[in-house]
């Protein structure tokens, strides 16, 4: 079922918002805040996102936080923000603070090895172009392919991978436009539980994203705050309200500022 944008239970929200002691706001960033670039490292946020976001972190009545799949080191170029707000890194693997602190959950040695392998895998197979190197995972994109040479890439390095993967103890993980190999142990569900831990069963929460990776997110979130899909398709989810990129996005995060300044 589609979750209405004018829903009484939005409503309620924006009520609970305005009157909360903490409120959280979280976002995803590609797919959600800015649209998919075949140039990865020019996926800047849709017009209106920055002026939201700028208003948000200005009436420092939120704690704005991005988590993204995204290496931070690359994330940080794109946001173009007055100023930083804390971001999660790799899928809640890092996290860098807005005062500049930076921590990273320790990987095994296992791991860091089968990932470096994999590396080396695919780039052999002549995927090193479209691959993405980050802590923890190593993303294969194929936006910008053909459908055809999508599914072909896709069965090629599942083939390859039902082979190789099992001894590697790295898990395969789909996301919309690309796979990816990932060291187990976090993920964007873990990371917003910390998060929400921190601000106290009072807060106020919201968690926006768009694809499979947040689907653990979604879920953590459940009953304590609210969850959108942020998509021009819908798509079966876990989310609770859907909203349209951009106009529908831009609109919701100014409704956000205005709910801070207590103005419903
Ligand atoms: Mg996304």
């Amino acid at each position: 079922m589609k979750p209405e944008l004018n829903s009484p239970e939005l409503a309620r929200f924006w009520e609970r918002l305005a009157g909360a002691p903490q409120r959280v706001l979280m976002l995803d960033y590609d797919g959600t805040l800015a649209p998919f670039r075949v140039e990865r490292d020019h996926a800047f946020p849709y017009p209106g996102v920055r002026e939201a976001l700028d208003r948000i972190l200005a009436g420092r009545t939120s704690r704005l936080v991005l988590v993204s799949g995204r290496w931070t080191k690359d994330l940080i170029p794109l946001l173009g923000l007055r100023e930083l707000p804390e971001i999660w890194g790799c899928h809640g693997l890092e996290r860098l603070f807005p005062d500049g602190r930076y921590e990273i959950a320790p990987m095994d040695e296992r791991s860091v090895q089968a990932l470096a392998e994999a590396d080396h895998w695919a780039e052999a197979q002549g995927w090193g172009e479209r691959c993405e190197a980050k802590p923890g995972s190593i993303a294969l994109h194929w936006r910008g392919l053909a459908p055809a040479e999508q599914e072909a890439l896709s069965r090629q390095f599942r083939e390859a991978w039902a082979v190789r993967g099992p001894a590697s103890g790295l898990e395969l993980h789909d996301f919309d436009g690309g796979l990816e190999l990932r060291a187990p142990g976090r993920n964007k569900g873990d990371a917003v539980e910390t998060i929400l831990a921190e601000a106290g069963p009072e807060a106020a929460a919201a968690y926006l994203g768009d694809d499979l990776t947040d689907e653990d997110a979604f879920g953590a979130i459940r009953g304590r705050g609210l969850s959108v899909l942020v998509r021009e398709q819908w798509r079966e989810t876990a989310a609770e309200l859907w909203l349209r990129p951009p106009g529908e996005l831009v609109e919701w995060l100014n409704q956000w500022a205005r709910g801070c300044a207590g103005r419903v």
